[in-house]
């Protein structure tokens, strides 16, 4: 992937993203599924348009992406993002097995449009006795039985 390639992937994700918040259906993020050089999914924020908060453009690139594929495992690809993906989305990335992505403007920048991803990044940094989310592990064995019973499932 050469960095022309990069570019002209970036700036399809930023066109999405103005063309959503020009439509008022999200805040301007939009982004685009790359695999072998070919743009294979694209989606733009919606969450204003839907009401639903998980509709973030990379997360909604990411479930065409595997539709169109037929699989969860996107391994191999490139996620080009107007914005840097906020934790959810990265951790979408994650769970598909992403290999890159490539972002034009900061969870930093975001800050001036109220976006919290900066301070969640650095949330998680921490351990999570420490974390603003309070959490309790309480370990039942029938919670584990339940993944060993996925495990050995015929
Ligand atoms: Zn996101």
């Amino acid at each position: 992937m050469t960095q022309e390639d990069d570019l002209i992937h970036l700036r399809r994700a930023i066109a999405l993203a103005r063309a959503t918040m020009e439509r008022g259906d999200g805040p301007p993020f939009g982004a685009v599924v790359v695999k072998d050089g070919v743009a294979i999914a694209e989606a733009a924020n919606t969450t204003l348009a839907s009401g639903d908060l998980i509709e973030h453009a990379e997360l909604m690139a990411i479930r065409h992406a595997c539709r169109e594929l037929g699989t969860v495992r996107l391994d191999g690809v490139t996620v080009y993002a107007s914005g840097e993906p906020c934790p959810m989305c990265l951790g979408l990335m994650y769970q598909t097995g992403v290999s890159r992505y490539v972002f034009a403007s900061s969870v930093e920048d975001a800050r001036i449009i109220g976006s919290r991803s900066a301070d969640t990044y650095a949330d998680l940094k921490r351990e999570p006795s420490q974390r603003s989310i309070r959490s309790a592990h309480v370990p039942l064995p029938e919670a584990v039985e339940l993944l060993e019973a996925w495990r050995n499932r015929t």
